[in-house]
């Protein structure tokens, strides 16, 4: 059911001092290196999508995805096999995405292998692999190098789905909802290897979540999407504790208690909230979240709202109640009610 307009999608990575992704229309963010930028939505709302889209899992059938300012083919190529390599992508089902019949030796030796990064010697491998499971903390390395998935808890498959993509050398982890199926009381931990990871490695992380809360704590610049469109972004502290765009707000007054400490959201919070979001087949003309506004203005209906400035410089909102002409003619839908 997640039909996506793919066709209008562009995303330049760029990963320099400067770097990562840029894309037009809604979608369109950069990653930094050494920055998490968090992508908040819905189920439904594309974001999962969009990861994919990005680690070139779903062909593009339009749109320009760039590493280091240069463009990447959909399929083949130096530039592709590039591109994958710098940008890993990590599941959110650890045990979906460990092969239940082999070690983890094979799964992290297999990864080192195909990127290049195995070394020349049985010895360079064994080290490889060492640095790999010291790297997700897991210590001693020989304690997990030869256990299968199904003797590792659901906290330990997610290390070794990290370790697996750290395998690759990456520039970039798109971390589509990494601790979401995994016990609560384990998640923070996760959250606070992938920052550790980030600072040492000076990676960017895209991270893909439903838990506004957890952006907050865990992300240097949050994104929100709707309907498939970006509506909000800013640095996180700003667009989680003064939330512009009125979906924004939905979801903060949603989540189960807002003063929590992050990554510990129950698995039902996701579709909390005022209604759902509407079918990226067909979607609502104008404004995408009108149907479920109470701000909605009759221009809302009609045309698509621009970004707009709200308030700290780089933080943005696609809704016209940040557009006074539109406000002074049409009137209702006062902000910060
Ligand atoms: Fe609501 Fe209009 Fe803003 Fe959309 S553009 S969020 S309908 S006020
Ligand atoms: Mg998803």
């Amino acid at each position: 059911t997640k039909h996506f307009p793919v066709r209008r999608r562009l995303a330049d990575i760029f990963t320099g001092r400067r770097a990562v992704v840029h894309a037009v229309d809604d979608v369109s963010f950069t990653l930094r290196r050494g920055r998490v930028t968090a992508l908040v939505g819905e189920s439904g709302s594309g974001k999962s999508t969009v990861a994919r889209l990005l680690a070139q899992l779903y062909p593009r059938t339009g749109g320009d995805l760039r590493l280091h300012g240069q463009t990447t083919h959909v399929r083949g190529g130096r530039r592709f096999r590039q591109y994958v390599s710098r940008v890993q992508l990590i599941f959110q089902d650890p045990f979906g995405s460990l092969n239940p019949v082999h070690t983890v030796r094979y799964h992290l030796t297999r990864a080192l292998k195909i990127h290049g990064n195995a070394g020349n010697s049985a010895q360079e491998l064994e080290a490889a692999l060492a640095n790999l499971l010291t790297r997700v903390a897991l210590t001693p390395p020989e304690r997990y190098v030869d256990k299968f998935p199904h003797e590792l808890s659901g906290g330990q498959r997610q290390r070794v789905a990290i370790a697996r993509a750290l395998g690759a050398d990456p520039e970039a982890l798109l971390a589509d909802e990494p601790v979401s199926m995994l016990d609560v009381s384990i998640r923070l931990g996760i959250l606070n290897l992938l920052r550790d990871l980030k600072e040492r490695l000076n990676l960017a992380i895209l991270y893909i979540t439903h838990d506004i809360a957890s952006a907050r704590y865990f992300a240097d610049e949050t994104m929100v999407m709707y309907a498939g469109r970006m509506v909000e972004g800013g640095d996180s502290e700003t667009v989680t504790q003064t939330p512009a765009h009125p979906y924004t707000r939905l979801l903060i007054d949603s989540a189960p208690d807002p003063d929590r400490i992050a990554g510990i959201a129950d698995a039902g919070a996701e579709d909390r909230g005022n209604g759902e979001p509407p079918s990226l087949i067909r979607p609502p003309a104008g404004c995408r979240f009108h149907p479920r506004c109470p701000h909605a203005m009759p221009r809302c209906t009609v045309d698509l709202p621009p970004r707009l400035e709200v308030g700290q410089p780089g933080h943005w909102a696609a809704c016209w109640l940040y557009d006074a002409d539109t406000v002074a003619r049409e009137g209702i839908g006062a902000v910060g009610d």
